[in-house]
């Protein structure tokens, strides 16, 4: 999709500390870490968000969370899955991504 910059990394347009690269989806490091681990994983096709997914979906998700998994395997203490949807959550880049974060003591409920 033309203008989305998640888009534009797995062109390789822009640039990326790609982690993961599989058919289906790519990870890589957040250019402004919250923890001590911090990688998007992103589909390749653009999606724009949770709230596009539905049943048609469902490989691309099972991928999405594989990769996921992959990355949170390094952690021995655990690790977080955050997807956030529109403005109220924070959402800044309208291309779907799992925030996985990991490395240190989370608190919760996130702010
Ligand atoms: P959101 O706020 O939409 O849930 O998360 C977007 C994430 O993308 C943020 O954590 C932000 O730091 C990250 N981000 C924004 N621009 C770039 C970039 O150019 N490169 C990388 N690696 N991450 C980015
Ligand atoms: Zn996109």
């Amino acid at each position: 999709m033309a203008d989305c910059l998640f888009c534009s990394m797995v062109s390789g347009d822009v640039s990326a500390d790609i982690v993961l690269d599989t058919d289906e989806v790519l990870a890589f490091t957040d250019i402004n870490p919250a923890a001590p681990t911090h990688v998007l994983v992103i589909p390749k096709r653009h999606v724009s968000s949770a709230a596009e997914l539905g049943q048609a979906d469902a490989g691309l998700l099972a991928a999405m969370f594989e990769a996921a998994a992959a990355v949170g395997s390094g952690l021995e203490g655990g690790w977080r899955l955050v997807t956030n949807v529109g403005p109220d959550a924070g959402q800044s880049v309208f291309h779907l991504h799992f925030h996985v974060l990991g490395g240190r003591s989370l608190g919760w409920p996130p702010g």
